[in-house]
């Protein structure tokens, strides 16, 4: 009886325990390549534990201080995001560079430029972080509640005009080029020295990409062959583990594909969506990534609709 009740007492305690450490999710820096970092968040939802660090961010450390890439959903998200730094080196933020407008890419800009930093992207990234602003802000809050005081959006500041920029900063390149896919504006980051590619949310892995209303699966199809025609050695990814070209090939490269040359084709020839769907329903080569059953179909109602009207 008395040894009944200890193990539950350490199941409990146990289960405690498991509970806190998710309610105290730390990100932590991995490093991609000298100097080079990535930040793997988790791949599920976005949480009050997770402060809505659901997605990767990175950094790159020169010796004029270090290049953030992305800030996280929230203040708080964003100060986690200062302590994995922190842990890495002790130079400033000097830079955030965001590569797109979804809440996790960007609502943590105001923590870093009241330290200094200053905030960096592509000009129609930061006009959508604006026009999202105040959506994205409401959905943050429905995720996290009270975690969410103290977060103010601040769209990127510095724009950069073009379909593509260069930055340099203590010997480090960064190109910065659109691939509208998930969001319009979305960019990637690309290291040309490092071969490390930060595709923002052009590439995903271990989970399945999401086709949201506003996204453009043609121009994901586009970009990601322009991103396989850079050959980066290494992918810090959207969501998902860092990873190489062949993975990210297969588990977004191919789903591209698969979306544009199937769903997209069926579209253009007029046959019904229904049908279309439930033919592809079952797609071994993907099945096995985290959210397929949620998303797949929708996905492929996206793409459908978008190429029925090409
Ligand atoms: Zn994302």
């Amino acid at each position: 009886m008395y040894k009944r009740t200890a193990l539950i007492l350490v199941a409990a305690v146990a289960g405690l325990l498991a509970l806190s450490a998710r309610a105290d999710f730390q990100p932590k820096a991995e490093q991609v390549v000298d100097n080079v970092y990535a930040i793997v968040g988790p791949l599920g939802q976005r949480s009050a534990e997770n402060d809505g660090l659901n997605a990767n961010f990175g950094f790159v450390v020169t010796p004029e201080g270090v290049i953030l890439i992305d800030s996280g959903a929230s203040c708080l998200g964003a100060e986690k995001l200062a302590a994995a730094i922190a842990k890495v080196t002790d130079k400033p933020v000097r830079w955030v560079v965001n590569t797109g407008s979804q809440d996790h890419r960007w609502l943590g800009n105001d923590y870093f430029a009241g330290k200094g930093a200053e905030v960096i992207a592509l000009a129609r990234t930061a006009a959508t972080q604006a026009e999202y602003a105040e959506q994205h802000m409401q959905g943050m809050k429905r995720f996290l509640g009270e975690r969410m005081q103290g977060t103010t959006p601040l769209p990127a500041s510095k724009t950069l005009t073009g379909d593509s920029a260069t930055l340099q900063l203590g010997g480090e390149t960064l190109e910065l080029a659109y691939t509208d896919a998930h969001f319009p504006g979305d960019a990637w980051v690309w290291l040309p020295k490092r071969g490390v590619m930060f595709s923002g949310d052009l590439v995903y892995v271990d989970r399945i990409l999401g086709v949201l209303p506003w996204s453009s699966v043609s121009n994901g199809h586009k970009a990601f062959k322009a991103l396989a025609a850079l050959q980066p050695k290494y992918i810090v990814p959207g969501h998902g583990r860092v990873c190489d070209l062949a993975q990210a090939q297969r588990e977004t490269g191919d789903y591209y594909d698969f979306l544009a040359n199937k769903v997209g084709a069926a579209a253009k020839e007029m046959e019904p969506l229904t049908a279309t769907l439930d033919r592809y329903q079952d797609m071994p080569q993907f099945r096995h990534l985290y959210n397929y059953d949620d998303l797949h179909r929708a996905n492929m109602s996206r793409a459908f609709t978008e190429f029925e009207s090409q």
